[in-house]
């Protein structure tokens, strides 16, 4: 069944918009099974260039359906190190126009093109040529949950890159994704795998919650091991500037070379251009957010009295809600573990006789690789239970906290600090 609308005038949606309806199908695989073979040789990118095996013939059976989509120039859900991914053929302008579709994906909104060699990121650049600036980083950090900017090329359609002049790409290390875009041949487009506007899919039944019905495939490599989007760079400006901070710390990328003058976005410098561009930190969108609103309560950096301050200000809050005449039958709140207690991943209890109250811990505290990891898991569980409201503790912005605290904020309608 196809269904075909198309908007009117405005520019940014002129293109036509649609959505075809399938019986979703979600196959399992196990990363495990996938390995990879550096090629014998004098290859600079041995290493990068190698080749993916796969131990058994489930997981290839899977692969192979997913390519076959891909082929067709279908969208399709893929697991990567970061979160779940919505995979097109990033050189095929009417398969990229899928992942618009199926998202709702506001069309200017470029994509992150991933890549499984370095001889594949090559051959979309122009001369085939890898910006000096760029080869310690890959050399230390790819693959991983890095994103560099580089000039883009004839090859990558400007659904891509939204008219930039610029290409985001990603060497993703997910041993599936890796071996999905080896066997593809292409590299593939691929925005977290959410409805638009909503928190990140961090487990397969996450994307089939938001896509089923809009996409005929997803593979299912079990739950993200860095739970945040990848660290967008760009190091062709001067100095270099991290747009996006995400699964790679600003503290590992400060150190390598040519890296020492290292910015932040935002909190270094706005750029009047970025800020008309939703190539960076998304001011333009509502992102991350659960149907729940969502109060994020940060901490003062010297704040000791935190947890007694923490339950007065959630307090408050739910009793100015309900004034303002919101029924608030479910709270949910969103907690680190504090260092020596166990964690019990939820624990139920009710604030008064009106009101139920679901707390989920997202991870230790003063382990923000734990906290990314549960975060969206958390936002999503929590909206799942039908909560009101959410309350989230903030987290210290050091290492991964950046990218926390850089999600939370645009989830959050209200920021209170304490
Ligand atoms: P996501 O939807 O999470 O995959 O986000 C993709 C993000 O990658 C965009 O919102 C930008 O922050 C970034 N991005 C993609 N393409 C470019 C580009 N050409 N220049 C700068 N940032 C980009
Ligand atoms: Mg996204």
């Amino acid at each position: 069944m196809q269904f075909l609308f198309r908007t009117a005038s405005t520019h940014l949606f002129q293109r036509s918009f649609y959505s075809t309806m399938f019986d979703t199908q979600v196959l399992k695989v196990v990363p495990e099974n996938f390995t990879f073979k550096k090629s014998i040789g004098t290859d600079e990118f041995s290493e990068l260039n190698a080749n993916s095996v796969i131990s058994t013939k489930n997981d290839k059976l899977a692969i192979e359906k997913a390519v076959e989509w891909l082929k067709k120039g279908e969208a399709v859900g893929i697991p990567t190190e970061t979160v779940y991914g919505l995979a097109a053929n990033a050189l095929d302008a009417n398969a990229v126009s899928k992942i618009f579709a199926a998202k709702n994906r506001p069309q200017d909104n470029p994509l992150i093109v991933h890549v499984s060699s370095i001889n594949m990121l090559k051959s979309i650049l122009p001369d085939n040529t890898i910006p000096e600036v760029y080869l310690p980083i890959i050399r230390k950090h790819w693959p991983g949950p890095l994103t560099i900017v580089l000039p883009t090329s004839q090859l990558i359609p400007n659904s891509v890159t939204c008219g930039h002049p610029t290409v985001a790409v990603r060497f993703p290390s997910h041993p599936v994704a890796r071996s999905l875009i080896e066997a593809c041949g292409f590299p593939l487009a691929a925005p977290s795998a959410n409805s638009s506007g909503k928190p990140s899919p961090t487990l397969a039944s996450h994307v089939y919650h938001d896509l089923q019905g809009r996409i005929p495939f997803i593979l299912d490599g079990g739950s993200c091991n860095v739970g945040v989007e990848s660290t967008v760079l760009d190091g062709l400006r001067n100095p270099p500037a991290i747009l996006r901070p995400g699964g790679l710390t600003y503290e590992e990328l400060k150190e390598i070379k040519g890296m020492e003058q290292l910015q932040v976005y935002r909190k270094d410098f706005v750029d009047k251009e970025l800020e008309m561009a939703p190539t960076t930190p998304g001011m333009k969108y509502r992102h991350y957010s659960p149907e729940a609103m969502v109060i994020l309560i940060d901490r003062k950096r010297d704040s000791k009295e935190f947890e007694e301050n923490f339950e007065k200000a959630w307090k408050e809050e739910l009793n100015a809600i309900r004034t303002s005449g919101m029924v608030v039958s479910k709270i949910g709140m969103l907690r680190t573990t504090q260092e020596g207690k166990t964690a019990t991943w939820e624990t139920i209890s009710m604030v008064d006789d009106q009101t139920k109250c679901i707390s989920l811990q997202m991870g230790r505290y003063g382990h923000p690789e734990e906290v990314a990891r549960g975060m969206f898991k958390g936002l999503r569980e929590l909206d799942g239970r039908s909560v009101n409201v959410i309350f989230v503790e903030g987290i210290p912005e050091d290492r991964e906290g950046m990218a926390v605290m850089n999600r939370l904020r645009k989830a959050a309608t209200k920021v209170l600090e304490v």
